[in-house]
């Protein structure tokens, strides 16, 4: 058989099969070899019964020491039960939901073998639903067992056998070779074996040496592909043209107009942008700064220079709330410039509505910030050359793409508060550049974070009340109960009730949260910045980038409730002014994981840190989910415990490229076709 023929055709495989198939994305006999394993049962290994660990997963091997029972489970399903001797001791084996087990047990001369992970109970070890394989007498030998066996992603219906029996299939019946998409040359300078031993030895390894030398080649053909892609990617922006902003040096009187000077890092941010600008090549930058780092007036710096320009530029935000924060900051730079800021919603009346996008189609608003109603087809730029996304991490690449596209290569920008290590950050946003604002304004004093038991709770309270006398303000924030607006909007509700007949009794205090209505939560937040609320109750509405200085205690209820980046987004909320702030977390949890964030987040502010653990806790595939980053899905490599084939892949990606930066060479016209048709899959960055 061929790899492009119908994995219906091979025998065992009829149509119905074949539909399973389809839903694991397996369509030909070539898709059903490259369907990798994501890991595998280590069966070479053989116990002696009175040898056996509590918790290892092992084979043994023996005779039946008593005939097999099957009887009803209480709760109905099929319970086989029998023991197995193998001279050295005896075990109990145990099958639950399992009708049809004790056939494959009737034999009571045989030799029988099984592989599963082992329990005590009594004293007496056990396994509970372990693999079976019936040992024939003439030498036969294992079949099942005493070899490396791959696991594979599965579906309903289609379980591991049912894969094995097909890949083995498909491997005896393949008559073609498989193309090998690696030059020689790159596969001698990274000692990668051929794609046809890497791809038989992956489903079948004889030993542990073997599957690892074939896993290796297929992760780095995968991580160099997409390394590949996204530089590739970057290099195909750049060689498009884009607005060129002659006068960048115009933000220094715009950065003189401030109340605060910039920072060294600001600066430095600042500068990269405005080559970019000047240089008639799109920009693709990521600024990454922690939370308080300064992003905004950044971002505002490039708008100002855009504007100056004669054209407009158009900055995102994921909140309202925050989107309005945006509105006011921007409004109040641009304004003694004369430059007209529109505003866009989906909380507005149509009426403003209209008014906002009539300025931004007559080119009368130079800039335009808002939430996701900016990328709505109602609005109409005149010349729009610079798209802003803030906090991007909150929106689908989709959602990004969509606002460059309503400009002709504009100039994009994206900030984020949450760092990654430089090696992630190469492919997950391996198509932009990136400035990294790593410097607080000055007189930031780290916040001071304690988690706190129930007893604690009064003293806190005490502590809340001397803050607030002091002129201070806090925020009281209720975890998501619940992954629904409305339930979260109750018990916000009740916890603000709870707090102000308590402790906040006769304080001014506001609620916050995201059922209420746009211009009830202005109302709400522009009384908060006034000073007028001296403590707000909120959900996490108020998680990104909301900033008023004067906070200064963050009181987290249920903190096990939250990941790690979202606490410190929290915090983040405080700690913006010269004043020492606290954050102050409740987590009622026996959890390892939730206590362990709260750890983390004690021990320290540094944002490039806690999201290096949140990484280590989550694992990277919770991390950044891909259809986010709008990267292919990864098979067999994994970004985190791969990372040093990850790191391989990136040097020997910077060298293909050095030499044959579009991969227009021969040599590499078999990469460059799996790469694309990788890509297209994924539906993609490459907008
Ligand atoms: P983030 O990076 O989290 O988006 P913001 O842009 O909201 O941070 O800025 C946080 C606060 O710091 C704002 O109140 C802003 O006015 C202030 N700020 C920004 N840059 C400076 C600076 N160089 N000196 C003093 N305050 C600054
Ligand atoms: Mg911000």
């Amino acid at each position: 058989m061929k790899l492009n023929d119908n994995i219906q055709y091979l025998k065992g495989i009829g149509e119905k099969r074949a539909e399973l198939f389809h839903k694991l994305g397996i369509f030909t006999l070539g898709d059903l070899l490259y369907h990798l394993p994501r890991g595998f049962e280590d069966r070479t290994n053989t116990r002696n019964i009175s040898d056996l660990i509590d918790g290892e997963t092992v084979c043994v091997k023996g005779l039946l020491a008593s005939a097999p029972r099957k009887f009803r489970a209480r709760r109905g399903g099929w319970v086989v039960q029998t023991t197995l001797s193998d001279g050295t001791g005896i075990m109990r084996l145990t099958w639950f939901n399992a009708s049809y087990i004790d056939k494959s047990l009737s034999d009571p001369e045989a030799e029988y073998m099984f592989y599963g992970k082992v329990g005590y109970r009594n004293m007496a070890a056990e396994m509970i639903n372990p693999v079976i394989e019936k040992l024939e007498a003439e030498g036969g030998g294992a079949k099942k067992m005493g070899m490396i066996v791959p696991i594979y992603p599965a579906t309903a219906g289609l379980n591991q056998r049912g894969i094995r029996d097909a890949v083995k299939r498909a491997l005896e019946n393949l008559t073609e070779s498989i193309p090998e998409i690696l030059p020689e040359s790159v596969r001698a300078r990274n000692d990668l074996v051929g794609i046809n031993e890497a791809i038989r030895r992956v489903h079948e390894p004889e030993d542990f040496d073997e599957f690892y030398k074939a896993r290796r080649r297929l992760v780095f053909e995968e991580f160099l592909k997409l390394q590949l892609g996204v530089s590739t990617v970057k290099s195909v922006k750049k060689a498009r043209k884009a607005a060129v902003i002659e006068d960048v040096k115009c933000i220094a009187e715009f950065a003189r107009g401030l109340s605060f000077d910039l920072t060294r890092a600001q600066k430095k941010v600042i500068n990269e942008i405005a080559a970019d600008l000047k240089s008639g090549v799109p920009m693709n930058r990521l600024v990454q700064g922690d939370v308080g780092s300064g992003k905004t007036i950044v971002a505002a710096a490039a708008m100002f220079a855009v504007s100056r320009g004669g054209f407009q530029s158009a900055m995102m935000a994921p909140t309202e709330i925050l989107a309005e924060q945006h509105y006011k900051t921007l409004k109040a730079c641009f304004d003694p410039w004369g430059i007209k800021v529109a505003f866009l919603s989906g909380g507005q009346t149509a009426k403003e509505r209209e008014a906002n996008i009539e300025l931004i189609e007559s080119g009368e608003a130079a800039v335009t910030v808002g939430t996701h109603a900016v990328i709505t087809d109602k609005v109409n730029f005149k010349n729009l050359v610079l798209s802003i996304t803030d906090e991007q991490h909150r929106f689908g690449v989709g959602q990004r793409s969509k606002l460059i596209s309503k400009g002709m290569n504009v100039h994009t920008l994206v900030m984020t508060a949450t760092p990654i290590p430089r090696t992630l950050s190469l492919v997950i946003y391996g198509d932009l550049d990136i400035s990294i604002i790593d410097e607080l304004p000055p007189g930031r004093k780290p916040v001071k974070t304690l988690a706190l038991t129930e007893a604690q709770r009064p003293r806190l309270y005490d502590f809340v009340l001397r803050e607030l006398n002091r002129g201070r303000q806090a925020y009281f924030v209720c975890a998501l109960v619940e992954d629904s607006d409305a339930v979260e909007a109750k018990a916000a509700s009740e916890y603000v009730k709870k707090l102000s007949r308590g402790v906040l009794a006769g304080r001014s205090v506001g609620l916050l949260h995201g059922r209420m209505k746009t211009s009830e939560k202005e109302d709400v937040m522009r009384r908060f910045a006034a000073g007028e609320i001296e403590a707000l109750v909120a959900t996490t509405v108020i998680e990104v980038g909301v900033d008023v200085p004067n906070a200064t205690i963050m009181v987290i209820e249920n903190a096990e409730r939250f990941g790690l980046s979202q606490l410190h987004q929290l915090r983040g909320r405080v700690g913006r002014g010269a004043d020492q702030a606290y954050c102050v977390m409740f987590g009622n949890t026996k959890s390892g994981v939730a206590k362990e964030r709260m750890q983390v987040m004690c021990e320290t502010n540094d944002g490039f840190k806690i999201s290096e653990k949140d990484l280590e806790i989550r694992g990277p595939g919770e991390f950044f989910g891909t259809r986010q980053h709008g990267l292919p899905e990864m098979k067999i490599g994994n970004f985190f415990t791969d990372m040093e084939i990850l790191k391989e892949t990136q040097s020997e990606a910077a060298e293909i490229l050095k030499s044959d930066p579009f991969l227009s060479a021969p040599e590499h016209k078999l990469l460059l076709d799996s790469i694309t048709k990788t890509f297209a899959k994924a539906g993609d960055i490459l907008n």
